[in-house]
């Protein structure tokens, strides 16, 4: 598992850029901040311990501020506020929807920004979506994220300082295992998050483990437009719930709708869902199924998507789609879904229409986007240039 903390006294790059360029401890891993306390003079067998505490201040109790480590020696939390900050990435934009959805425009750098959006009422309480990477690589059609091209992946610190920053709105440190607000996480945000599954399990490591933030691998879903090869990987790291974006029953259409499907096909995408570890009654596979008018939307498609989950313990969500500025896609009539809904239904499936939430602020499935873009290399070289110059 990559350990991503750059304990120099360079910007972090594990977290925002830190103005002093010191180290950002937040939404660092265990052995990260082993390692920090070592870079800091702790012995090396004492480094563990002192890491556990840290993390209980880190992931518990949500402290951006060492000198309220009040078990750790005064001495060390000198040295660690000389090193290290314990710091949020900015929040660049923070919007409410009439419904209650939060969406924050999380700025990790310059040019660099990704959306999550929290949702009440899903789950126990509520979901925060989180995004893996900056841009896609993926080109869905129906997808505004997919119009953005991929700036970067995000490290797993950065994707954990998104449950930090919901966490912090919520105003619910200390952790508490009652009247939770938010209970459930879904990488459903901007980008693929198997096309980073390293900072991806990284990352659900941190907000699973008990002694912190503490959220289920049961109650964090990952979803993917279909990386078969990655998919059975997936389970044996993390132990999440798995979502497939199917949003076709054959392989013409969802080549269309979701090109990746060339790639892997529907045959590869299914062998593959089915050698996903541990799938049960009490763990069964999510397929989205975004409901796109005169698309995908007919119920001779619905019997098709009964016959081809055969086998396979599922739950099926049917999305309405999501407009978006420039798209040519339209949502399905709202008699249509049901209709669609009551055939998978009648089949034996539990297949709630996901009601669209945060729509007036381009926060439901499939809306996000930011305007970071990549900068390319002759315009990297040329600021850098212009630094040297300014030196
Ligand atoms: N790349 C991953 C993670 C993104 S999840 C994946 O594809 O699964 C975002 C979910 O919203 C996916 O199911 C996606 O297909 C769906 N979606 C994308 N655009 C949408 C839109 N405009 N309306 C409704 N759902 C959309």
């Amino acid at each position: 598992m990559s350990v991503e903390l750059d304990l120099s006294k360079k910007p972090a790059q594990s977290g925002p850029a830190n103005l002093a360029g010191l180290a950002n401890l937040a939404g660092a891993g265990r052995e990260g901040l082993r390692q920090a306390m070592v870079a800091a003079g702790v012995e090396d067998k004492k480094a563990r311990m002192r890491a556990t505490q840290l993390w209980r201040w880190i992931y518990h109790y949500g402290v951006t501020d060492f000198s309220k480590m009040t078990d750790v020696a005064k001495e060390l939390r000198g040295v660690l506020g000389e090193r290290f900050v314990l710091e949020r990435p900015d929040i660049r934009a923070a919007q409410t929807s009439v419904d209650g959805t939060r969406k924050w425009l999380v700025g990790y750098g310059p040019n660099v920004e990704a959306e999550c959006v929290y949702i009440p009422d899903v789950g126990k309480a509520g979901a925060l979506c989180v995004s893996s990477q900056v841009g896609c690589t993926l080109t869905c059609t129906f997808c505004h994220t997919g119009t953005q091209k991929l700036v970067r992946n995000l490290s797993a610190a950065e994707i954990v300082n998104q449950v930090m920053i919901a966490r912090d709105a919520l105003e619910e440190w200390p952790t508490s295992n009652e009247d939770r607000r938010l209970t459930n996480i879904v990488f459903m945000g901007m980008g693929e998050p198997l096309y980073n599954l390293d900072n991806v399990a990284e990352a659900v490591d941190t907000i699973a483990d008990g002694d912190g933030i503490s959220i289920s691998r049961r109650r964090i879903t990952v979803s993917t437009a279909g990386v078969a090869p990655k998919i059975p990987e997936l389970g044996a790291r993390t132990g999440a719930m798995l979502a497939i974006s199917l949003h076709a029953t054959n392989d013409d259409l969802r080549d269309e709708l979701v090109p990746l499907n060339k790639k892997y096909d529907l045959k590869a995408l299914f062998d593959a869902i089915r050698a996903y570890p541990d799938l049960s009654n009490s763990k069964r596979v999510t397929f989205e199924y975004v409901m796109l008018k005169g698309v995908n939307d007919t119920l001779a498609e619905a019997k098709d998507l009964v016959k081809l989950l055969k086998g396979v313990p599922s739950k099926i969500n049917l999305i309405p789609f999501n407009p978006w500025p420039g798209t040519r896609y339209e949502c399905s009539d709202w008699e249509t879904i049901e209709a669609f809904a009551e055939i998978l239904n009648r089949a034996g499936y539990a297949s709630p229409i996901r009601t669209p939430r945060g729509r007036d602020i381009l926060a439901a499935c499939g809306q996000l986007r930011s305007e970071s873009v990549k900068e390319k290399a002759s315009e990297r070289l040329k600021k850098r240039l212009a630094e040297k110059e300014t030196q």
